[in-house]
């Protein structure tokens, strides 16, 4: 992935940020693409957002590297943060797709609308999708508010810690239905 020019993003990276964490994770958080401090620094999610995100994490009982993998839906820095173009994300689809087919997770947690609408296919808010489970071809997957978003609205962050319990329950729920003799 590293050589990429499918699209023009890869004329403004400093290098492409694939995604962090455990292989084998249960939990897989995708967010929209790399910020300033991300595209320096080759990780998802290392700047403010990414603190939140940490914190979010800790709400659920993980932490990065361990049984989590966060990734985006582009691995270059969209031009002064802006939202990835269709286009864009959708050259950058098979590195995602491939992600999500290796690791295998129980479950994928949508961040903000650019994670939703592009793994879901809908172009519907945040707000309708978030406090139900969707399926992505097979796998449950949970939406809710990006971080960077919840930063500037505090009053999400309630809604948020309500999704949180919720994927918490369906990932418990996921486990002991596994566990359980057949
Ligand atoms: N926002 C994102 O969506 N992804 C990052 O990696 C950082 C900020």
């Amino acid at each position: 992935m590293r050589g990429c020019t499918a699209c023009p993003l890869y004329a403004n990276r400093k290098q492409t940020v694939f995604g962090v964490g455990d292989e084998r994770a249960d939990w897989l958080f995708v967010g929209e693409g790399p910020g300033a401090e991300e595209d320096a620094r080759g990780e998802p999610f290392v700047g403010q957002a990414g603190k939140l995100l940490d914190n979010m994490l800790a709400a659920i009982g993980i932490k990065r590297g361990n049984d989590v993998y966060i990734a985006n839906v582009v691995k270059c820095r969209p031009p002064g943060n802006r939202v990835p173009e269709a286009s864009e994300a959708a050259r950058c689809e098979p590195f995602l797709t491939r992600q999500i087919a290796l690791i295998q997770p129980k479950m994928i947690i949508a961040l903000g609308k650019t994670a939703a609408s592009n793994l879901l296919g809908t172009e519907a808010s945040v707000g309708s999708l978030r406090g139900r489970l969707h399926d992505f071809h097979g796998t449950a997957l949970l939406v809710t508010y990006h971080p960077a978003y919840l930063l500037r609205n505090l009053p999400d962050k309630a809604k948020a810690w309500e999704d949180l319990c919720l994927a918490r329950d369906t990932m418990q729920r996921l486990k002991s239905a596994q566990a359980a003799p057949k």
